[in-house]
């Protein structure tokens, strides 16, 4: 038989994903505290169950247009405009199955192989391997601990070259929970500009932030080179019902609607329907489960100082980095020996990149006494071992 394809072969087993299938081992013989992963822990809300159900019975389960459902479309545009103030309209957004979707639509879209796309150092690692399928260049520029995991902007500008297209972004971030403020999204749109890049910005967790608001990349774009992707699956708990969107110019809108009929022709109508709905109705939910996550937040800060392991407060998201050093051990070999002696399961930071790699990220998507009870076994661990 010929051999498969070699950049699919190529793909990097995901790191949360091993230590997943390793908690799913053990919980066979004891129960495990799983921080490892980036699911809302809450149900969907139930009037969107309730919608989908209706949207289904009413028969929304065909076909739909590429570029999504109209009423998606419409609240979709209403929810960008109201959050940026810059005017939007249905024909600035794109549906696409998840916001991962978009993500990878966009760099088939504007990448070359070849072609050079900055990524952040930690980030998601789907970033990654969207660019490696198209045999784009990923250049990554450095979210430091030492420098509270926020961009340096003169690095990133020393990075750019010729061949550099694109410039992805992603606040709240995957994995620090870290947020932009003004000043420093103005300083990265006013590089993006000076070197004619594109701007991919990965907000789906804008509306999960603690402190300060979210600022958008949109807010400082002046001249349309950026493309917002959200979707419904963080602040809306709705992971399963694979519905993201991409807001941009209408020439890329119209381009990247064309790209869906290979992949997936187009979404789910009653999931965009019962989308459409959410957006548009009562956000009571949104902040119920926003205000959950910062109180979570605040008891993971709490321990991590009883045990001098605070480093930073995340401004968003749903994650943390723990800083592990002190144990000696990498991150993989932490969060391995973690889950088989405290049955608490963590992602490793170098799953997301080198500059996080004496780190574990956890997730906050959790009850309030799994962190506890797993914040403080991560501590006890780092610190026992640092003894031994
Ligand atoms: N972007 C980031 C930063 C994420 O963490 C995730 C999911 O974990 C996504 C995008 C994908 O979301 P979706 O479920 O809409 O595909």
């Amino acid at each position: 038989m010929k051999p498969f394809a070699n950049i699919p072969s190529q793909i990097p087993r995901s790191g949360i994903r091993e230590i997943m299938d390793l908690a799913w081992a053990v919980e066979k013989e004891k129960p495990v505290i799983h921080l490892e992963v980036g699911q809302p822990d809450f149900a969907t809300p139930e009037h969107i169950v309730d919608a989908t159900c209706r949207y289904v019975r009413e028969g929304h389960t065909k076909y739909v247009p590429n570029a999504g459902v109209n009423p998606l479309r419409q609240a979709a545009a209403r929810y960008f405009q109201e959050r940026s103030g810059i005017e939007t309209t249905s024909e600035n957004i794109l549906v696409t199955p998840g916001a991962v979707m978009s993500i990878a639509s966009a760099f088939f879209s504007l990448l070359e192989p070849g072609d050079e796309v900055l990524l952040p150092d930690p980030g998601w690692p789907n970033y990654n391997m969207a660019a490696s399928l198209i045999h784009a260049k990923p250049v990554f520029y450095d979210l430091r601990a030492d420098n509270q995991f926020l961009p340096d902007l003169d690095q990133i500008d020393r990075l750019v070259t010729p061949r550099t297209k694109l410039l992805l972004l992603c606040t709240p971030s995957n994995p620090t929970g870290q947020v932009y403020d003004a000043e420093v999204m103005r300083g990265l749109m006013q590089l993006a500009n000076r070197h004619d890049l594109w701007v991919l910005s990965d907000e789906i967790y804008a509306d999960i932030t603690f402190g300060d608001g979210h600022v958008s990349a949109l807010q400082h774009d002046t001249d349309g080179r950026t493309l917002i992707v959200s979707g419904m699956s963080k602040s809306y708990a709705m992971t399963g019902y694979r519905v993201g969107f991409t807001r941009g110019p209408l020439d890329y809108i119209e381009l990247a609607s064309k790209l869906q009929e290979p992949f997936v022709s187009c979404g789910t109508g009653f999931s965009q329907l019962a989308s459409a709905e959410a957006l548009d109705g009562a956000q009571d939910c949104v902040v119920e489960m926003r205000d959950a996550y910062a109180q979570r937040m605040q008891i993971a800060l709490d321990i991590l100082r009883q045990y001098d392991l605070y480093r930073y407060s995340p401004g968003g998201a749903i994650y943390l980095l723990i800083d592990i050093a002190a144990s000696g051990l990498n991150s993989h070999d932490f969060a391995t020996r973690l889950l088989q002696e405290k049955g608490v399961a963590v992602a490793p930071g170098s799953t997301f990149g080198a500059m996080c790699a004496d780190h574990v990220r956890i997730s906050i998507a959790a009850s309030e006494d799994h962190i506890r009870q797993g914040v403080t076994g991560i501590c006890e661990m780092v610190r026992a071992l640092e003894a031994a």
